[in-house]
Protein backbone atom coordinates (compact mmCIF):
# COMPACT_ATOMS: atom_id res chain seq x y z
CA UNK A 1 0.00 0.00 0.00
CA UNK A 2 1.64 3.43 -0.90
CA UNK A 3 1.56 6.19 1.59
CA UNK A 4 0.49 8.42 -1.18
CA UNK A 5 -3.13 6.40 -1.27
CA UNK A 6 -2.94 6.21 2.73
CA UNK A 7 -2.69 10.36 3.01
CA UNK A 8 -5.08 11.38 0.32
CA UNK A 9 -8.09 8.61 2.26
CA UNK A 10 -7.57 11.00 5.66
CA UNK A 11 -10.19 13.22 5.48
CA UNK A 12 -9.79 17.09 6.21
CA UNK A 13 -12.65 18.75 8.76
CA UNK A 14 -12.03 22.84 9.25
CA UNK A 15 -12.84 24.85 12.20
CA UNK A 16 -13.51 21.42 14.21
CA UNK A 17 -13.53 21.00 17.53
CA UNK A 18 -12.89 25.02 17.31
CA UNK A 19 -12.69 27.60 14.88
CA UNK A 20 -9.20 27.40 12.59
CA UNK A 21 -8.42 23.68 13.68
CA UNK A 22 -8.09 21.50 10.95
CA UNK A 23 -8.67 18.30 11.98
CA UNK A 24 -7.38 15.08 10.34
CA UNK A 25 -10.08 12.28 10.83
CA UNK A 26 -8.80 8.95 10.16
CA UNK A 27 -12.14 7.37 10.46
CA UNK A 28 -11.89 7.52 6.65
CA UNK A 29 -8.73 5.80 6.56
CA UNK A 30 -10.01 2.65 9.17
CA UNK A 31 -13.80 2.24 7.27
CA UNK A 32 -11.50 0.70 4.21
CA UNK A 33 -10.54 -2.91 4.80
CA UNK A 34 -7.50 -2.48 2.20
CA UNK A 35 -6.32 0.92 3.47
CA UNK A 36 -6.56 -0.67 7.24
CA UNK A 37 -4.42 -4.02 6.59
CA UNK A 38 -2.22 -1.32 4.48
CA UNK A 39 -1.58 0.80 7.63
CA UNK A 40 -1.05 -2.16 9.25
CA UNK A 41 1.24 -4.14 7.21
CA UNK A 42 3.54 -0.86 7.64
CA UNK A 43 3.24 -0.77 10.97
CA UNK A 44 3.79 -4.49 11.35
CA UNK A 45 7.24 -4.27 8.62
CA UNK A 46 8.48 -1.26 10.55
CA UNK A 47 8.68 -2.86 13.99
CA UNK A 48 9.15 -6.26 13.90
CA UNK A 49 12.55 -6.25 14.12
CA UNK A 50 12.94 -3.93 17.26
CA UNK A 51 11.82 -6.81 19.87
CA UNK A 52 8.72 -4.39 21.22
CA UNK A 53 7.30 -6.44 24.57
CA UNK A 54 4.52 -3.95 24.91
CA UNK A 55 2.69 -1.10 22.71
CA UNK A 56 1.17 1.49 24.91
CA UNK A 57 -1.42 3.72 23.51
CA UNK A 58 -2.76 6.99 24.40
CA UNK A 59 -6.82 7.20 24.52
CA UNK A 60 -8.30 7.65 22.83
CA UNK A 61 -7.54 7.31 19.16
CA UNK A 62 -4.21 5.17 20.35
CA UNK A 63 -6.64 2.57 21.04
CA UNK A 64 -7.22 1.74 17.36
CA UNK A 65 -4.10 0.68 15.62
CA UNK A 66 -1.99 0.26 19.02
CA UNK A 67 -3.51 -3.17 19.76
CA UNK A 68 -3.85 -3.95 16.41
CA UNK A 69 -0.34 -3.68 16.11
CA UNK A 70 0.55 -5.39 19.40
CA UNK A 71 -1.29 -8.52 18.31
CA UNK A 72 0.53 -8.12 14.92
CA UNK A 73 4.06 -8.08 16.55
CA UNK A 74 2.72 -10.71 19.56
CA UNK A 75 2.91 -8.02 22.33
CA UNK A 76 1.01 -6.74 24.99
CA UNK A 77 -1.36 -3.77 24.95
CA UNK A 78 -1.28 -1.32 27.50
CA UNK A 79 -3.54 1.62 27.97
CA UNK A 80 -2.21 5.30 28.68
CA UNK A 81 -5.67 6.99 29.85
CA UNK A 82 -7.01 10.50 30.97
CA UNK A 83 -6.78 10.77 35.16
CA UNK A 84 -9.08 8.51 36.97
CA UNK A 85 -10.28 5.78 34.20
CA UNK A 86 -8.08 3.27 35.28
CA UNK A 87 -8.95 1.19 37.82
CA UNK A 88 -5.60 0.14 39.59
CA UNK A 89 -2.82 2.02 41.08
CA UNK A 90 -1.55 4.31 38.48
CA UNK A 91 1.75 6.87 38.21
CA UNK A 92 0.19 10.23 36.34
CA UNK A 93 2.14 12.80 34.29
CA UNK A 94 0.71 16.05 33.64
CA UNK A 95 0.98 18.43 30.50
CA UNK A 96 -0.30 22.04 29.84
CA UNK A 97 -3.19 21.82 27.02
CA UNK A 98 -3.96 25.50 24.93
CA UNK A 99 -6.58 25.61 27.61
CA UNK A 100 -5.09 24.44 31.28
CA UNK A 101 -3.89 21.62 32.26
CA UNK A 102 -4.61 17.38 31.31
CA UNK A 103 -3.79 14.46 33.51
CA UNK A 104 -2.25 11.06 32.39
CA UNK A 105 -2.01 7.64 33.67
CA UNK A 106 -0.93 4.33 33.50
CA UNK A 107 -1.05 1.29 35.86
CA UNK A 108 2.20 1.14 38.20
CA UNK A 109 2.24 -2.49 36.97
CA UNK A 110 2.07 -2.55 33.42
CA UNK A 111 5.58 -2.55 32.47
CA UNK A 112 8.41 -2.99 33.93
CA UNK A 113 12.65 -2.72 33.14
CA UNK A 114 12.51 -6.14 30.67
CA UNK A 115 10.08 -4.15 28.46
CA UNK A 116 11.10 -3.07 24.84
CA UNK A 117 7.69 -0.34 24.49
CA UNK A 118 6.40 1.05 21.41
CA UNK A 119 4.10 4.16 22.57
CA UNK A 120 1.82 4.77 19.68
CA UNK A 121 -0.90 7.62 19.16
CA UNK A 122 -3.19 8.52 16.01
CA UNK A 123 -1.56 12.23 15.49
CA UNK A 124 1.87 14.69 16.21
CA UNK A 125 0.92 18.22 16.53
CA UNK A 126 2.39 19.96 19.22
CA UNK A 127 4.04 16.72 20.99
CA UNK A 128 2.74 17.40 24.53
CA UNK A 129 0.60 14.73 24.77
CA UNK A 130 3.24 12.29 23.56
CA UNK A 131 6.19 13.90 25.70
CA UNK A 132 4.05 13.48 29.11
CA UNK A 133 3.16 9.87 27.62
CA UNK A 134 7.34 9.32 27.14
CA UNK A 135 7.85 10.31 30.38
CA UNK A 136 5.55 7.99 32.04
CA UNK A 137 6.85 5.13 30.48
CA UNK A 138 9.90 6.17 31.18
CA UNK A 139 9.16 6.44 35.04
CA UNK A 140 8.32 2.82 34.83
CA UNK A 141 12.01 1.89 34.24
CA UNK A 142 11.65 0.09 30.51
CA UNK A 143 14.37 -0.99 28.73
CA UNK A 144 13.64 1.30 25.23
CA UNK A 145 11.18 3.15 23.83
CA UNK A 146 9.73 3.73 20.58
CA UNK A 147 7.15 6.34 19.56
CA UNK A 148 5.02 6.14 16.45
CA UNK A 149 2.58 8.39 15.46
CA UNK A 150 0.10 7.47 12.25
CA UNK A 151 0.06 11.48 11.32
CA UNK A 152 2.78 13.83 12.01
CA UNK A 153 1.75 17.57 11.51
CA UNK A 154 5.38 18.78 10.40
CA UNK A 155 4.94 22.14 10.94
CA UNK A 156 4.08 22.60 14.63
CA UNK A 157 7.50 20.85 14.94
CA UNK A 158 6.59 18.71 17.84
CA UNK A 159 9.74 16.40 17.43
CA UNK A 160 11.27 19.59 19.04
CA UNK A 161 10.39 18.08 22.41
CA UNK A 162 12.29 15.00 22.44
CA UNK A 163 15.67 14.54 22.57
CA UNK A 164 17.74 12.52 19.38
CA UNK A 165 18.27 9.36 21.10
CA UNK A 166 14.36 8.25 21.20
CA UNK A 167 13.60 7.01 17.61
CA UNK A 168 10.12 8.92 16.26
CA UNK A 169 8.26 7.56 13.43
CA UNK A 170 5.47 8.55 11.33
CA UNK A 171 3.80 7.38 8.32
CA UNK A 172 1.99 10.02 7.41
CA UNK A 173 3.12 13.36 7.01
CA UNK A 174 1.19 16.40 6.48
CA UNK A 175 2.31 20.68 6.33
P1 LIG B 1 -0.34 17.46 20.74
O1 LIG B 1 -0.26 17.14 22.19
O2 LIG B 1 -0.47 18.94 20.45
O3 LIG B 1 0.76 16.83 19.92
O4 LIG B 1 -1.73 16.87 20.20
C1 LIG B 1 -1.85 15.52 19.92
C2 LIG B 1 -3.09 14.94 20.53
O5 LIG B 1 -4.24 15.64 20.10
C3 LIG B 1 -3.26 13.50 20.08
O6 LIG B 1 -3.66 12.69 21.18
C4 LIG B 1 -4.32 13.55 19.01
O7 LIG B 1 -5.23 12.48 19.08
C5 LIG B 1 -5.05 14.87 19.24
N1 LIG B 1 -5.20 15.64 17.99
C6 LIG B 1 -4.77 16.89 17.73
N2 LIG B 1 -5.09 17.28 16.51
C7 LIG B 1 -5.74 16.26 15.93
C8 LIG B 1 -6.30 16.03 14.62
O8 LIG B 1 -6.26 16.87 13.71
N3 LIG B 1 -6.85 14.81 14.41
C9 LIG B 1 -6.89 13.84 15.36
N4 LIG B 1 -6.37 14.04 16.59
C10 LIG B 1 -5.80 15.21 16.88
Amino acid sequence: MDIQTLTAAVRNIPDFPIKGIQFKDITTLFQSAEYLRGLSDILYDRYKDKGITKVAGIESRGFFMGPATAIRLYAGFVPIRKFGKLPYKTIEEKYSKEYGEDIIQIHKDALNENDIVLLHDDLLATGGTMAAAYRLVKKLGVKKIYINFLIELEKLNGRALFNDDVEIDSILKFE
